[in-house]
């Protein structure tokens, strides 16, 4: 009998173990299609994981102590994975959390002009990272200290199904021309929802098309090339940015044109410098 209890009780926290590690895939999975590349799903995936690993030592602990816990490693995560320059030796400091405050209050902001995939900005990477992170410590105590498979699926329901709303369409009326409504599509479910509206207004020119450029020029947030001060340089010799790829202040068409001399001229300096070398050299 007691052999037979054995057996389900391990079951049991067999299935609940299966079902924590699909939690943080799923989560990580859901949130990483947000960014650019594996590597910031790969990221989440280790930090879900992380959590369980936590969750699951301090399992018989006081609940308390064991989110204390949860709560250091979850700062261990984002100083190592979000702001590893904060960091002494790979220990948050005062800088780390800083950094993240600061980039918390950008959340909003960067969904909102970000359209995914996004490159994994800090603060959509402190986010998606925390996300995962309490989903998958929040099943793991749902499942294993209240028992309930059920209500564990809860927490990574509500991160898989964030708003993720699109415009499907413009409603207006052609006499008098004018807007009535929005359209939105849910891109998880399909779902549309009718907002009424007067005036509908397309924000676009925020996102700088650097994706190409992604992992060879050193880049700021939002995507914006790096470049020296009062130059167009890049820290690659010869390679010059300008226009709206680097500036995120201006946006305009006339400081792209000047950016855009600028590097003409600095490229033609360099050039000669070039060519003066290799006759010399010849
Ligand atoms: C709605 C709107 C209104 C604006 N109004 C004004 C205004 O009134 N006055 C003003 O001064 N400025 C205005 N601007 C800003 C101005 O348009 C830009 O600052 C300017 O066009 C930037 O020039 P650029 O050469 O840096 O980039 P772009 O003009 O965007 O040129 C980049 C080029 O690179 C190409 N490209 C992108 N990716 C690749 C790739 N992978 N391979 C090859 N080619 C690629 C693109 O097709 C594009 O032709 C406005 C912008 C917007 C969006």
């Amino acid at each position: 009998m007691a052999r037979t209890q054995g057996t389900s009780a391990r079951t049991q926290r067999l299935i609940a173990g299966v079902a924590t590690v699909l939690v943080a895939a799923s989560a990580a999975i859901a949130l990483g299609r947000v960014f650019q590349g594996n590597g910031p799903t790969l990221r989440l995936l280790a930090v879900g994981i992380a959590s369980a690993v936590i969750a699951t030592v301090l399992e018989r602990r006081d609940l308390v102590l064991a989110t204390i816990a949860s709560v250091v490693g979850l700062s261990i995560a984002v100083g190592l994975l979000v702001f590893p320059e904060t960091t002494w030796f790979g220990v948050p400091t005062a800088d780390t959390l800083r950094a993240a405050l600061d980039a918390a209050a950008r959340v909003g902001e960067q969904a909102r002009v970000q359209v995914a995939p996004s490159p994994p900005l800090a603060p959509l990477m402190l986010a998606g990272l925390a996300g995962v992170w309490a989903a998958v410590f929040a099943a793991h105590s749902l499942a294993f200290r209240a028992g309930s498979p059920l209500l564990a699926l809860l927490p990574p329901v509500a991160l898989v199904g964030f708003a993720d709303s699109v415009l499907e369409d413009v409603v207006g009326t052609s006499d008098p021309k004018g807007v009535t409504a929005a359209r939105l599509r849910d891109v998880n479910t399909g779902a549309t929802e009718t907002v009424p509206c007067e005036g509908i207004f397309i924000a676009i020119g925020h996102k700088p098309a650097t994706v190409l450029f992604q992992g060879q020029l050193e880049m700021r947030r939002g995507g914006y090339i790096v470049t020296a001060p009062n130059s167009t340089a890049t820290a690659i010799p010869g390679v010059y940015a300008a226009g709206d790829v680097t500036d995120d202040v201006f946006r305009q068409a006339v400081t792209a044109a000047g950016l855009g001399c600028m590097a003409a001229l600095e490229a033609e300096k360099y050039l000669a410098g070039h060519a003066v070398v290799s006759e010399a050299a010849e």
